[in-house]
């Protein structure tokens, strides 16, 4: 075991400050990572504050952080993917069982044993919980470590090991999209990740949002139209026209709406998480044969997938670059949605 220097928080009311926590010396299979940047995620905040506590209670001291981009620094003797210098990533998972149906099936996610990042009974002993991306090291099973293509910004990678294989997978599920209306709802930090991915996989790109003035945006990230979902006429002009709609709000809104804008055997798939149920009209759905889904994150084989064809299309999340000093502050910022469009810390500032 070695220490690392890290910031945590020490319960739902109290700020993330430093720290140092224990990371285990790498296994035969493990490999050990230097991280370099770390996205901030809505689910960071979530868990810091146990604002889940009825699904999955938060374990303190707890350190979040799973948009991980780092460089490897050591490798254990039976690693075979990765050696020292490689630039790689670590997403929402650490570990799972590798036998149950759903890692048969490459989607890891849904693993009913899947070790997440943070808060997840540490497997190792090493501590009572796993510990997240806002440190300096993390060490990782290799199969659970990911390729950067080199191409790519590393600060604007950090963000699509979350933000950008949530909203790439169920788009690559939906099918080819390849000239198909496609409709993101909300543009923040998954949204606009929707936006770019719909956008280099051939599709017509139209954002719905409730501010007139993220059009300017919507339409540097690639939307061909942008939609004011409070205005009854533009809703109306493309009722019953799209194909697919990725549906990225997290708080309470009336899905029926958007079902509405869907075409026959149109899908709209959720993958944001608002605490009350949603009450969905069966005709929305029956008119039309339409379906509404939802998707988490993806699998290991999917989001190396999708590291590689953002290496190949030059997509990386738009981003903030911050200190680790200023992560209070991001949450702050990011309760008011005040950032374009994910924050990235630079894990370099956690060695002052
Ligand atoms: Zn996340
Ligand atoms: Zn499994």
């Amino acid at each position: 075991m070695y220490q690392a220097k890290a910031y945590s928080a020490a319960s739902a009311t109290a700020p993330l400050t430093a720290t140092t926590i224990p990371r285990r010396e790498p296994t035969a299979r493990d490999v050990q990572i230097e991280i370099l940047f770390c996205g901030i995620c809505h689910s960071d905040l979530h868990a810091v504050r146990d604002e889940w506590n009825s699904v999955m209670p938060t374990v303190y001291p707890i350190v979040p952080g799973h948009e991980i981009v780092g460089r490897v620094t050591q490798v254990g003797k039976d690693v075979t993917g990765f050696k020292p210098g490689n630039m790689v990533g670590v997403g929402c998972l650490v570990d799972s069982d590798h036998g149950c149906p759903s890692c048969q099936a490459n989607v890891e996610q849904f693993c009913p044993d899947a070790t997440f990042t943070y808060n997840s009974p540490d497997q190792h002993g090493t501590a009572p919980v796993t510990y997240g991306g806002y440190s300096e090291s993390i060490v990782v099973d290799e199969n659970f470590v990911l390729r950067v293509p080199a191409n790519l910004n590393l600060a604007g990678v950090a963000p699509l090991l979350c933000a950008g294989i949530t909203t790439y997978s169920p788009m690559r599920r939906w099918g080819n999209l390849q000239g198909k209306k496609v409709g993101v709802v909300c543009l923040g930090g998954l949204g606009h990740m929707g936006v770019k991915f719909a956008r280099a996989f051939g599709a017509k790109v139209a954002v719905f949002t409730t501010s007139p003035n993220k059009r300017e945006d919507a339409l540097r990230l690639g939307a061909h139209e942008v939609i004011v979902s409070t205005d009854a006429e533009q809703m109306q002009a493309h009722a019953g026209s799209f194909d697919f709609i990725l549906d990225t709000v997290a708080a309470e809104h009336d899905v029926n709406v958007y079902l509405g804008m869907l075409g026959v055997d149109g899908n709209l798939t959720l993958v944001g998480a608002p605490e009350k149920p949603y009450a969905v009209s069966a005709f929305a759905l029956i008119f039309g044969r339409k379906s509404l889904s939802g998707s988490m994150i993806g699998g290991l084989q999917e989001t190396q997938e999708m590291l590689d064809f953002c290496g190949a299309h030059n997509i990386t999340s738009d981003v903030e670059i911050i200190p680790i000093q200023k992560v209070n502050e991001a949450y702050e910022r990011l309760t008011k949605s005040d950032v374009k469009y994910r924050f990235s810390i630079d894990m370099a500032s956690l060695k002052g």
